[in-house]
């Protein structure tokens, strides 16, 4: 989707918008779109769906390389003949409670920049013409925005893989060979074969995982996601160390607006 218009905006400024079942343009937005999927909204989208990861990528998703720095993409599959999202009905969003961020940021979109070990993000308005949302109810801080459609899961959950691609020089990628983007794709997208992978290999003797960390990581996909990007900006990057317990693996605070 591009952006009929783009501006910036800051997290203080206010914008009004409505957007609700009835409207002429009722699911407009939910078709021909560009939409990167992330690692946490697969992990949502497929236990939404109560399907494997391998099986939600199989039949909703399409994996590219990313043309810049070479890592695989992956984009939610747009029906072939209609452009239509595979989710989207008369009544609405069929995944509603589970849908991507993208879904959820929408009508403003982002950027992300990482400074000084920090990702800073800014975000557009973006004002397509068949959006009938725009200039209509409620007036919205970006803040009031952002936790009233439940982005902040979102962010917590994506900043380490953001990390990972986010202001590295692009020599950092292109050394990978086809074993390490094997092991990106299976750690950011196929969070059950990361899953096998880390119950059968030597992990957990070779860096003393604590017996507590192995049980959360069979059994809690958050847990497993953070220990996931953890994994390979340790395993890929040589940068951080691995986490040996819970605590650990959760993220330290590292998004900040602006
Ligand atoms: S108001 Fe905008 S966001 Fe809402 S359904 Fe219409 S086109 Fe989509
Ligand atoms: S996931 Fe839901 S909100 Fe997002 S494009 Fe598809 S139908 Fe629309």
């Amino acid at each position: 989707m591009i952006p009929a218009a783009a501006a910036a905006t800051d997290p203080g400024e206010r914008f009004r918008f409505t957007c609700q079942p009835g409207m002429a343009c009722f699911t407009r937005c939910c078709a021909n779109l560009n939409l990167v999927l992330t690692p946490y909204d697969i992990l949502r989208l497929k236990r939404s769906l109560g399907v494997s990861a391998e099986a939600f990528l199989d039949r909703f998703a399409t994996a590219s390389t990313d043309g810049t720095c070479g890592l695989p993409v992956v984009r939610l599959r747009m029906d072939p003949e209609t452009g239509r999202c595979p989710f989207v009905t008369a009544d609405g969003c069929r995944v509603y409670a589970d849908r991507p961020g993208a879904c959820r940021l929408y009508p403003l979109g982002q950027a992300l920049k990482q400074v000084g070990g920090h990702l800073r993000q800014r975000y557009f308005a973006i004002r397509e013409p068949y959006c009938l949302g725009w200039d209509q109810g409620r007036v919205w801080r970006m803040a009031e925005w952002l936790a009233d459609q439940g982005l902040e899961a979102y962010q917590r959950m994506n900043t380490p893989f953001l990390r990972l691609s986010t202001g590295r020089p692009l020599s950092a990628f292109k050394q990978f060979g086809q074993r390490q983007l094997q092991m990106y794709f299976m750690a950011c997208y196929n969070l059950d074969a990361f899953r096998e992978f880390v119950a059968g290999s030597s992990l957990k003797r070779r860096f003393a995982l604590s017996d507590e960390l192995c049980r959360r990581l069979r059994e809690d996909d958050e847990i497993l996601l953070f220990f996931a990007g953890r994994w390979l900006e340790f395993a890929l990057f040589g940068a951080g160390f691995l986490p040996r317990t819970v605590s650990q693996v959760l993220p330290a605070p590292g998004v900040t607006d602006r």
